[in-house]
């Protein structure tokens, strides 16, 4: 028998944010905690709390099909969140967290990684709806993806593939915090586009509107008004970036020829000033079968309800 609900979970570096989500994709519940805890313990009996509260609220655990989560660095095969550096209870040791929470609430959990979440949710409620193949590209504090082929997400034979946020674009380029050197995430995270736009400062941006920010902590979002201000330097950040991006684009779609790419978060904000340069570079670098073949599209997903809806609608999935 078809239940009415899920639940949906996004576990964030700050935030854990949760809510009970229709057949119809809309949240009727939601709610809120930090993801801050001294143990993975404390903070799953703190959830779980807020959780079975929401649970009663709308009639009970018999109504649900499950619970999905999206984390960091989560595995989708075993449950697992496992050495996630963002999350204090996490970081150094694997969590079996799908199953600490279904102990907790009684029902059945699917979890997986922040980025795969969100490619669930464009595909069941968003512009990627109908899809069978497209690359989801999360750009936030990091760059993430989820890969979808032939209408499955891919996990590969380990349960963490799609890390486009670590390919490497630059050889020897700038330092990430994977620890490796040149990946696509410093250049095209929101710390990547801070470090573009001190380095075009100090090259000589000194009398971009930028010039009188504190240069290591300029957002997406203080460069974007810039740019709406005609500033020179701002709009060359955006190209910079989109270049880059366009270029790992053109990449990406030789290994699975996507229907579309979709971008969600940060950088996809600034509209023209970044799609121009990515659409751009994936003409550009593209092989010649693919040209013109790949759509690059927005999220229209409200960014607040995303991140529950990508995760519950892995709940859903569960038999
Ligand atoms: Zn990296």
């Amino acid at each position: 028998m078809v239940k009415p609900y899920v639940m949906g979970i996004d576990i964030g570096g700050t935030n854990t944010v949760f809510g009970v989500v229709d057949a119809r994709g809309q949240i009727i519940e939601a709610g809120k905690i930090k993801s801050s805890s001294e143990t993975a313990e404390l903070y799953c009996a703190a959830l779980s709390v807020e959780l079975n509260n929401l649970i009663e609220k709308v009639g009970g655990k018999d109504k649900f099909n499950g619970i999905g989560i999206g984390a960091p660095n989560g595995n989708y095969y075993n449950g697992t969140i496992e050495d996630a550096p963002n999350i204090s209870w996490a970081k150094g040791r694997v969590v079996p967290f799908a199953n600490m929470v279904s102990a907790a609430t009684g029902l059945p959990v699917a979890l997986t990684n922040d980025a795969n979440a969100a490619a669930i949710g464009e595909m069941t409620y968003g512009v990627a709806k109908g899809m069978k193949n497209f690359i989801m590209i999360t750009l936030g504090t990091g760059v993430g993806s989820g890969i979808v082929v032939n209408g499955e997400l891919v996990y590969g034979h380990d349960g963490f593939a799609g890390e486009l946020g670590h390919v490497i674009v630059k050889k020897d380029g700038r330092a990430c915090g994977c620890g490796r050197k040149g990946c696509l995430e410093a250049y095209t995270s929101a710390t990547g586009v801070a470090r573009t736009a001190k380095e075009l400062i100090e090259k000589g941006g000194t009398k971009s509107l930028l010039a009188k920010f504190d240069i290591n902590h300029v957002t997406s979002k203080d460069v974007y008004d810039a740019a709406e201000q005609g500033d020179q330097i701002a709009i060359d950040i955006f190209k910079e970036t989109g270049h880059i991006l366009g270029e790992a684009f053109a990449n990406f779609i030789a290994f699975t020829s996507p229907e579309a790419i979709v971008l969600f978060g940060g950088l996809s904000k600034a509209g023209k000033y970044i799609l121009e340069p990515v659409q751009e570079s994936m003409d550009e670098y593209s092989l010649g079968i693919f040209k013109g073949k790949t759509k690059l599209l927005l999220s229209d997903l409200p960014e607040s309800d995303a991140a529950v809806l990508g995760a519950s609608a892995l709940a859903w999935e569960i038999k």
